[in-house]
């Protein structure tokens, strides 16, 4: 009889922390809002910018505490650059930031897969998109030939912003930052017009998107409009995608 009732004890307790579990991670990210998120991201860069990084726990305990599962507060997605790692740029410690680096920052199904599994799953509520002051993808882009092996994979998705770019500047010089700004902004656009999961959730108000390129000089991040100005490869995606993204800005 003893025994009975302390194993039925026993599953009381697992019951209640299996419940427990549910409940902490059932809240995902972090438990802040998308503006909250991206206010921690640009206090991050701005301690960063100014050098004055904060004391991060990236020790045993630290470690061990995310065995139990993550809950990054924002994905970034950026270019490969080994001059632009997001966890110093923002000044994030383990755990922090959900990172997908690609050269070029585009977005293919691979990188909006990942950006999917990151809001859906571990319920991110930002996705930043960071572009980079003389990134080599774009810069390869805008000097045009046929490039090698695979990466002309990712200058074909850089193309339509360096036709933009081209478009639009006359200075042949300020070709490149335009292009890095409109590729920037491409790849925010194809988030909620290659993805129904982003879209839905963006349309709910439980992700925000925000875009931003990074210099190299500064250190700084600045913000842009996430959404393109101008028409995108696609007429038709893109009125309704410019539409959208009016949409929900006009919300916050
Ligand atoms: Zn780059």
């Amino acid at each position: 009889m003893i025994r009975m009732r302390r194993i039925l004890a026993s599953i009381g307790v697992i019951a209640i922390l299996f419940a427990y579990s549910g409940m902490v991670f059932a809240s995902g990210g972090a438990g802040i809002s998308p503006d909250e998120a991206l206010a921690k991201l640009v206090d991050g860069n701005t301690r960063f910018v100014e050098g004055k990084q904060a004391q991060k726990d990236v020790g045993n305990n630290r470690r061990t505490e995310l065995t139990k599962g993550q809950q990054p507060f924002a994905v970034i997605l950026s270019c490969s650059d080994s001059r632009v790692p997001p966890e110093h740029i923002f000044d994030q410690g383990l755990g922090d930031i959900f990172v997908v680096r690609v050269a070029g920052n585009v977005a293919d199904s691979i990188e909006l897969g990942s950006v999917e599994y990151a809001v859906e799953h571990l319920g991110s509520p930002l996705i930043l998109v960071l572009g980079h002051q003389m990134c080599g993808a774009v810069k390869a882009t805008v000097a045009g030939g046929k490039p090698e092996g695979n990466i002309g994979s990712i200058v074909k998705k850089i193309e339509p912003a360096v036709k933009k770019a081209k478009a639009q500047v006359k200075d042949k010089d300020k070709v490149l930052d335009a292009a890095i700004l409109e590729n920037t902004k491409n790849t925010a656009a194809a988030l909620t017009q290659k993805s129904a999961i982003i879209k839905h959730l963006v349309e709910e108000k439980k992700v925000k998107i925000a875009a931003g390129v990074y210099n190299m000089s500064t250190g700084k991040v600045e913000l842009v409009e996430a959404a393109s100005s101008g028409k995108a490869e696609s007429s038709h995606e893109s009125s309704h995608e410019h539409a959208h993204a009016e949409h929900s800005h006009a919300g916050h």
